[in-house]
């Protein structure tokens, strides 16, 4: 067992001296095939030591929101553009559709405006990220030798119904296939099961899994439970009335019946009676828990999908994603991953725009394996362009909306604020901006968007040289109800990546933490602000040493060893990540339309509003959905419809 607690905790034995990530970093720009597009500028910006390390490969500059990006948003929520200066520099251009934001939402509105209405017309997708793809964006890294893929966000998708739109969407992308085949065990050591995608553990909380229980519980060193729920939680350093709950809550029975609490479609009595009441008070109903337990081992909520805890969002949360796509999934072949997470559909529908964006083949193989080619993003001439590093600052239409023909979208690129003119326009960027860039956003629009909510996520992966202290605990994942993150598995990958097609405990993988920030007990809004306020203001260093000394408290026991096992760390902030939605969201309130209604049930003279948290539940199957409805609502005023929804 190497070191003693006091020998692993210090700068040097916590491997805070291996600048293995940054030399990695240097050796990957230096053999940059796109290394014509790095100027200085961005090699610095890609080391600042609040961004940190990117990786290699396609994202290396793009890990969350970066330094650059941050800034550049910072400054629309300043104020600094309330009107347009002279020296704005007009382009010239005009689209007949303007996109703001390349997450999967608008990269999909702009497919699906493609095949839409008559051909030939044109389409701009504006980005402020330095790779297309939103919260659906990859990390890769080099571990000797080894190229190693994982989310940055979005990662997981259920197998679709055949035949409804989401799989045809995914047809109409070139994802020829639904149920992946994932990496086979290698090792002649006795096998234990993996996950597929980074939740599948979490869901079963099986055998081989562990809870840990650390300085919060009294326990110095901390003591992992494994198997939990087989051993009825016994050993577990928590009062009997707590573990009496949690097991009630996990092996039932219900204190309400099925039918009351299970919602049959979306609208139904019972999806809006839970959205009259929080998280909390339901699990109070259904499970008989107490606040207090709720708020030490369930908030944030187990997944995290929501960002927050049970005691601000809104009863329906528990089942909207659920209740929203009843017939997807497929209980044999569980939830499918591409390597790089759901940054596998960005990818193919950016390859099928502009065909010659990712080198190769428009193969699962090919677009996973490819390389972006940045020149090929935005040239002129072509039907679909995606213009990256863009942050749009302003749009309005040009006079009354409902007469206009003409909407201006001004955009900060490289330090300088460009102009130019839109026929239409899908807002996509996400509630936390589109409120503040549409400049004659009607009343009733503003007052929606006030009834969003968005808090933050700091996706931190960590490459691991292997991940045998797991394995020769039993275990391939765990979760834990202090610190940083609260749970994470070791995941094989999609075959069709660059990665090896066999994994052992002596593989290199990557662990991802998530990091909410919740405060139960504060407002919604007051959870959000401070929680960005407190991943803002750490730096690279600050969170890679947490990250270094939790898992040493975690592992060290186990053989871990982090300066020998830590390949690398790449941070993804996001300061919006997740929508929240309170009660109310859903159905809304005292006879008022629920916002996302207001937003989703017409256009706004010339331009539609869409992006997942449009729908209350953050999924990529939403994003096509609302693509799909923000383009029909376009197409609909282009052949002439007066503003309003398609019939
Ligand atoms: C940590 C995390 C894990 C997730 N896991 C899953 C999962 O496993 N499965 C799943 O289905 N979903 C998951 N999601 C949900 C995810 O939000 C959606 O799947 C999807 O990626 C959202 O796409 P979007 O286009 O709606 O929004 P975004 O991905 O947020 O895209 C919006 C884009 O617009 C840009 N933008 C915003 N404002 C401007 C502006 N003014 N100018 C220019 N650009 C702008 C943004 O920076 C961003 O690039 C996860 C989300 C997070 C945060």
């Amino acid at each position: 067992m190497p070191g003693t607690r006091k020998d692993v905790t210090g700068d040097a034995g916590l491997g805070m001296g291996e600048r293995i990530c940054r030399r990695d970093f240097l050796n990957a720009a230096a053999l940059a095939t796109g290394g014509a597009f790095l100027s200085p500028l961005e090699l610095l910006a890609a080391r600042d030591d609040w961004t940190g390390y990117g990786g290699v490969g396609d994202y290396r500059f793009s890990n969350g929101n970066t330094k650059d990006v941050m800034e550049a948003a910072h400054s629309v929520r300043d104020r600094k553009f309330q009107s347009l200066p002279r020296d704005v520099v007009d382009t010239g251009e005009v689209f007949d559709l303007v996109v703001v934001g390349g997450g999967l939402t608008g990269l999909a509105a702009a497919v699906l405006f493609e095949r839409q209405g008559p051909a030939g017309r044109t389409c701009l997708v504006l980005d402020d990220h330095a790779m297309f793809g939103g919260e659906a964006k990859g990390n890769e890294f080099l571990v000797d030798g080894q190229r190693l893929m994982a989310h940055q966000g979005s990662a997981f998708f259920p197998v679709p119904h055949a035949g409804g739109f989401v799989a045809q969407f995914y047809d109409t992308i070139g994802v020829d296939r639904h149920r992946f085949e994932y990496q086979k065990w290698a090792s002649d050591t006795r096998e234990i099961p993996l996950s597929q995608t980074t939740y599948d553990m979490l869901g079963r909380q099986g055998p081989t899994y562990a809870f840990y229980f650390g300085a919060r519980f009294g326990q110095r060193p901390g003591l992992w439970l494994i198997d939990p729920w087989g051993k009825k939680l016994e050993g577990a350093p928590i009062s009997d009335e707590t573990r009496v709950e949690l097991l009630r809550m996990h092996d039932g029975p219900d204190r309400m019946p099925e039918k009351e609490w299970r919602p049959a479609f979306e609208g139904d009595p019972v999806s809006r009676r839970l959205d009259t009441i929080t998280l909390e008070e339901h699990l109070i109903e259904k499970h008989g828990l107490r606040r207090d337990t709720i708020r030490t081992f369930l908030s944030p909520v187990t997944g995290g999908g929501y960002g927050l805890g049970p005691d601000v969002l809104s009863g329906y949360c528990a089942y909207a994603p659920e209740t929203q796509h009843p017939k997807d999934g497929d209980e044999e072949a569980g939830g499918q991953m591409f390597p790089g997470g759901n940054a596998g559909f960005a990818r193919h529908i950016v390859k099928t725009l502009i065909p010659d964006s990712i080198e190769g083949p428009r193969t699962l193989d090919g677009v996973c394996r490819g390389r972006v080619s940045l020149r090929a993003l935005d040239r002129p001439r072509q039907r679909t362009r995606i213009r990256l590093r863009s942050t749009v600052v302003w749009v309005a239409h040009d006079g009354e909306p409902e007469k206009s023909r003409l909407v201006t979208v001004a955009y900060t690129r490289a330090g300088r604020l460009h102009r130019l003119k839109a026929r239409a326009v899908v807002l996509a960027g996400g509630s936390w901006t589109t409120k503040h860039i549409v400049r004659d956003l009607p009343a009733e629009h503003r007052e929606a968007y006030a009834g969003f909510y968005r808090s933050p996520c700091l996706m931190a992966n960590v490459a691991v040289r292997n991940w045998r202290f797991l394995y020769d605990m039993g275990i391939s994942g765990g979760r834990w109800f202090e610190g940083l993150g609260n749970y994470m598995e070791v995941r094989k990958l999609a075959t069709f990546g660059p990665q090896s097609p066999t994994i052992s405990p002596d593989s290199p993988v990557i662990l991802t933490l998530k990091v909410l920030y919740s405060y139960p007990g504060e407002p919604i809004e007051a959870q959000g602000t401070r929680g960005r306020m407190e991943m803002l203001s750490a730096s690279y260093r600050d969170y890679e040493r947490r990250i270094r000394e939790q898992l040493t408290e975690m592992f060290a026991r186990s053989g871990f060893d982090a300066r020998r096992d830590i390949a690398g760390i790449i941070l993804n902030r996001w300061g919006h990540a997740y929508v929240n939605p309170q009660p109310g969201f859903f159905f809304g309130t005292g006879g008022r339309p629920a916002p996302r209604e207001v937003l989703r049930r017409a256009p706004f003279g010339r331009m539609a509003f869409a992006n997942t948290d449009l729908v209350g539940a953050m999924d990529q199957r939403n994003c096509f959905l609302e693509a799909q409805r923000a383009v029909k609502q376009i197409v609909f005023i282009e052949q002439g419809g007066a503003s309003g929804a398609p019939p």
